[in-house]
């Protein structure tokens, strides 16, 4: 199902080396808005602890983000020390296509995180990634966003539903 992501997790820093071993991850694209930072621009706790965490099992880490602010992506992914695309155009193949060459794995040996599944899992999923869902940091999406949440949040539910054992 291309609106079912391959896992759903609460948030990135619950990622663990184990996991990503058991499926065969080297690298990960990480979405910004609501995964890495809230809407005050606030970093997830734990984050930079992750990233040094990944870095230093050579897990590869590069940010795909479909904002079009150039500096608040920039910002995070200097912090992080990681590199960066901005105005990713999610769900299109475009900034995956970017972001695989730059990553130089396999598609399936790629996870993609995101907090959205018309944009990040959708987009995942098309380039045959591994789509990982967290739930968003912040409670106050742009508008846009606030129109697509009831919509995920009932996908979520029937994901949740079907993968119940
Ligand atoms: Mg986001």
């Amino acid at each position: 199902m291309i609106l079912y992501p391959k896992k759903y997790i609460d948030k990135v820093t619950d990622i663990t080396i184990e996991f990503l071993n058991e499926n065969n991850i080297l690298g990960i694209v990480l979405d910004v808005d609501n995964t890495l930072i809230d809407i005050n621009e606030n970093m997830l706790n734990g984050l930079e602890e992750w990233v040094s965490y990944m870095k230093q099992n050579n897990i590869k880490l590069c940010i795909l983000s479909n904002s079009n602010k150039i500096e608040k992506v920039k910002k995070i992914a200097k912090i992080l020390d990681i590199p960066y695309f901005y105005f990713g155009m999610k769900p299109l193949k475009f900034g995956f296509i970017k972001v695989k060459k730059l990553l130089n794995e396999n598609n399936e040996n790629i996870a993609v995180v995101g907090d959205q599944i018309f944009t990040d899992v959708v987009g995942a999923n098309r380039s045959k990634m591994f789509s990982i869902l967290v739930k968003p940091i912040a409670q106050k999406d742009i508008w846009v966003t606030v129109l697509k949440r009831p919509i995920e949040n009932w996908i979520i539910k029937k994901y949740l539903n079907n993968t119940k054992e």
